[in-house]
Order: structure tokens, then C-alpha cells, then sequence
């Protein structure tokens, strides 16, 4: 219960901060089921205690801090994105899918192209109650084919995998992992990235904070001409990464937020994108594994269905969703999935072309 005290705080304290307006009235019904905060008179909160499903926290970090500009996206009618190019950029193959996979499967149903890179062989993962077999090797090869699958069901056009050791990303040079994402924005000309937030506080997994360390440099030196000139020689293109979608992940974390995507319309291809990676995580194939673990004990759960694939899908929607289904629910959504969203940069190509059609307008003869 510890992580109402900042709303209860806040409800109490009237919330005059523009994440305490962002909030509205859903985060003083939250107050209402918390305990009053010890925080004393006058003092405002800077963090805000983010509600859980009551399955347990799968896809949202403790904390966040509301941006007074916050925005909440939602699905856009037609392809507005039509000839653009997403890059979802994960260090393993679950992390996409769990964390923003309704926010992929929406941006490639509006128009863009998408790409999936993952950083590592994901040879390491919580083996459970997956079986004896579940060795490293078996988690190079289960992955791979995992991360191919995720692809598949959030409708990438392909998928990357960069083949670095799982959970030892901290030994590798980040200027290495950098050029070779700068490598892939120049070839797949990307427009928008999704990914996680390179200031994930209290992140705990060697991977992500390096690998969204390296993505931010790429996505701006991408864009640079003096930065690996040779590309050019071999016919790449200039980059140019314009916006970007950052997910806080860290289970104890406190992330800037201040976009609200809402993937009520996308949550089932979200589901199947968890069900296909088979290796990690707490969602795969565990609906089949409960239901078979319930049939030695002579009991079923009706939720599971009849059949393999609605007890893997049944499970994941039901138990996994959770969080998303928690935070949609502040904003009035079925389901949503919370990012700090860095759009174009206002000192950047869009600015230089303001800047010239001054130059044209407003130029005289000597
Ligand atoms: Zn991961």
C-alpha cells in the first residue's frame, strides 16, 4: 500500500501541479482506497504512486511523473503514417511485447513500416517451471525464433537480432552498439523509434540501460554527416529518427510521462505478440503449463478454455494485461501504455527549413 501515499497525499493537498491535473479526478478515487500521506503541510509531491493490477505489476514501474503537457493519443483513422518507418528496439525478445507492444501494433496499423531489433542472443531467462531443458543454448535457439514471431504478430516487415551476450551487455563497447544502430537507421531510413527510457531509474537489467543508452546517441548521430562518412560511400543515406516513444520499465522505477497511448483497439495482437515468445517472461506458453499442472491435480480453470492456444491467450489477457487495463482505466480507456514522447526537434531540420523560408521571404538585393 506504500505506493498510494503520494496520491492520497495529493487528493489531500489539492494537486495543483500539472501531473496532478493530468491525473484529474481518477487519481483522487485511487486517494480515497489509500491511506493518507505522512508527507507534511505544504509540501507537494514530485512523483505519483502508479496502481497496479491486482495481479501484481507486469507493465508499469512504481512511479511516474506527470508532464504538465501530457497528451493522450488515440487511434488515428486512415494510414497517417503511410511511408514512414517505425524501429521497435528491444535488448530481449519479450521486452517490446510486454512493455509497448500495443503502442507498435498501433503506430504499423497506421501506416508505418516497422522493424524489430533486439540486442541480444537471449540465452539467459528464468527457467520456472519450464523444465530441465531450458539451458542456454536451448535459449539462443528458442529466442530466435521468438523474436522472428513477435515480429510476425505485431506486423514487423522483419526482424534484427544483434547477437550480444544476454545480461553482459555492460562488456560491450557501447560505441560499437551504437554504430551499428546508426547502421540500421541510415538503412531503414527511420523515422520514429519505440524503446526504453534511456533514464529508467532503478533499472536492474545490465541490457536496457545500456542498450537504450546507445539507442539515444544513434538517433541523433544517425542524422549527422561526419559521423561514419563510409556509409555513404556504400550508398546509405543520410538518418533522421524525428520522434520518439520511451517506456519506463524498471518495476521499482519513477519515469517522466507525458504521453498516454491508448491500445484498446490493438490489445489482442498485444496478447498474441506476449504468447509468441516462448523462452522468458511470464507469458508464452504459461496458460498451457497451469492448465496442465491443473489437470495432474485433477482440476481445471474455465478461463483456460478448451484448447492449447485459447488457454496461453486466455491467461496472458486476463492476468498479464493487467497494468495496462489499470492505467487505461485512469484516463477513461479500456487499455493504455504510458511514455516520455520526444517529437521533433524544435533546433533541428524543422527549424533550419523555418529558418530559410525567412531567408527566401525577407532577402533583398545588395
Ligand atoms: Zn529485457
Amino acid at each position: 500500500m506504500r505506493r498510494r501515499t503520494f496520491l492520497g497525499t495529493s487528493a489531500a493537498g489539492g494537486m495543483t501541479v500539472g501531473g496532478a491535473e493530468a491525473l484529474g479526478s481518477a487519481s483522487q478515487t485511487q486517494a480515497g482506497d489509500g491511506p493518507r500521506s505522512a508527507l507534511p503541510p505544504g509540501v507537494t509531491p514530485s512523483a505519483y504512486a502508479v496502481p497496479h493490477s491486482e495481479y501484481g505489476q507486469f507493465g508499469t514501474p512504481d512511479y511516474f511523473a506527470y508532464a504538465n503537457d501530457l497528451v493522450i493519443e488515440r487511434n488515428r483513422p486512415g494510414k497517417p503514417h503511410k511511408g514512414k518507418v517505425l524501429a521497435a528496439i528491444q535488448a530481449h525478445s519479450d521486452d517490446i511485447p510486454i512493455f509497448c507492444g500495443g503502442t507498435v501494433a498501433k503506430l504499423i496499423d497506421e501506416g508505418y513500416t516497422g522493424y524489430l531489433i533486439r540486442l541480444t542472443n537471449d540465452e539467459s531467462g528464468p527457467v520456472e517451471d519450464r523444465g530441465p531443458n531450458w539451458t542456454l543454448g536451448h535459449g539462443v535457439y528458442q529466442s530466435q525464433l521468438d523474436n522472428d514471431a513477435v515480429a510476425k504478430a505485431l506486423g514487423c516487415k522483419k526482424a534484427f537480432s544483434l547477437g550480444y551476450q544476454n545480461h553482459r551487455a555492460d562488456e560491450d563497447a557501447v560505441i560499437e552498439i551504437r554504430a551499428r544502430l546508426i547502421f540500421l537507421f541510415r538503412l531503414l531510413q527511420v523515422n520514429t523509434i519505440v524503446s526504453y527510457d534511456p533514464y529508467n531509474q532503478y533499472e536492474e537489467n545490465p541490457d536496457h540501460s545500456v542498450m537504450s543508452n546507445a539507442v539515444q546517441g544513434a538517433c541523433w548521430m544517425a542524422g549527422e554527416e561526419r559521423d561514419y562518412p563510409e556509409h555513404f560511400k556504400a550508398g546509405l543515406k543520410l538518418g533522421g529518427v524525428r520522434e520518439k516513444y520511451y517506456v519506463g520499465r524498471a518495476a521499482r522505477g519513477h519515469n517522466t510521462i507525458n504521453r498516454i497511448v491508448d491500445i484498446s483497439p490493438y490489445i489482442d495482437v498485444k496478447v498474441r505478440a506476449n504468447v509468441a515468445y516462448k523462452d522468458k517472461g511470464a507469458a508464452g506458453d504459461a496458460g498451457l503449463r497451469l492448465k496442465r499442472a491443473l489437470a495432474s491435480q485433477g482440476r481445471k480453470l474455465p478461463l483456460l478454455g478448451n484448447d492449447d492456444d485459447t488457454a496461453n491467450f486466455n491467461y496472458v489477457k486476463h492476468f498479464l494485461m493487467g497494468d495496462n487495463r489499470v492505467l487505461g482505466a485512469q484516463y477513461g480507456l479500456e487499455y493504455a501504455e504510458a511514455f516520455h514522447y520526444i517529437g521533433p526537434s524544435t533546433t533541428g531540420p524543422g527549424a533550419r527549413e523555418t529558418r530559410q523560408r525567412y531567408i527566401d521571404t525577407h532577402a533583398v538585393p545588395l
